[in-house]
């Protein structure tokens, strides 16, 4: 049997209600939701940003080993070139080592220049890692507490916004998908969420645009689904409100 338009009206007005009140929850929730994924945001991206610098600082020291084993080994050559100097047969044999010498002497002048560059690298990573760090503390424990904030506010009102939810799906049961589809579109383009509208005042409740004195006195009748010019949104008339109450 199909339901007459003042049936229809109720059973809007009354998802309307329903979902009115799932909104005031989620005001009461507030931004805090949006908080705590910026800040868990923020969080995972200081937590990648210091294990890079770990990671560059990792490599800067393993640079700077392999340095030090290369001016070791320098050394080492210098001191077998030296030993050998004092045994050469001539001039020309001699000049050959130091020549020699003075390569690994240039090697071991490189690699101090480098390891310097590096350790000046590794010093201002270190630095900026610190920073992070000291970032990543603090914003821990904002996300801790915002956290913490949230998770008590939901508990509180865990219970009542799953009630208010399966009342909604109950009621959407009872509702032709057109007007259904109509009714969610309405409140997803209104900022007050607000679809189904008393006319307060002469005006409608929802954009407190003047309703004609005839289309009041149609509202009231029941026997349309009227809308208002302005807003688009469903009108009903304050007495469904007393009812509800
Ligand atoms: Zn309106």
């Amino acid at each position: 049997m199909e339901a007459t338009v003042e049936q229809k009206l109720r059973a809007l007005f009354e998802l309307q209600t329903i979902h009115t009140s799932i909104d005031k929850i989620r005001t009461i929730r507030g931004e805090l939701p949006m908080e705590v994924a910026d800040l868990e945001d923020d969080v995972a991206g200081l937590e990648t940003r210091i294990s890079k610098i770990k990671e560059e600082i990792a490599e800067f020291d393993e640079n700077i080993a392999n340095k030090k084993a290369l001016m070791k080994q320098a050394a080492a050559l210098i001191k077998k070139y030296e030993e050998q100097q004092n045994n050469v047969k001539n001039n020309r044999e001699f000049e050959a080592l130091t020549k020699e010498i003075e390569i690994q002497g240039l090697e071991i002048q490189v690699a101090e220049k480098k390891i310097k560059e590096y350790t000046f690298e590794i010093n201002s990573k270190t630095k900026v890692l610190e920073n992070a760090q000291t970032a990543l503390v603090e914003r821990q424990g904002d996300l801790d507490l915002k956290k913490a904030e949230l998770d008590k506010i939901t508990k509180e009102t865990e219970k009542e916004e799953e009630a208010l939810n399966k009342k909604a799906a109950k009621a959407e049961k009872d509702i032709e998908e057109r007007l259904l589809i109509a009714y969610h579109k309405l409140r997803s383009n209104a900022k007050n969420g607000l679809a189904v509208v008393t006319v307060q005042r002469d005006s409608c409740g929802g954009c407190f645009n003047q309703i004609p004195p005839q289309r009041q006195v149609d509202i009231r009748q029941h026997k349309k689904i009227i809308v208002c010019e302005h807003c688009g949104r469903i009108l009903v008339d304050d007495s469904f409100v007393a009812q509800e109450a």
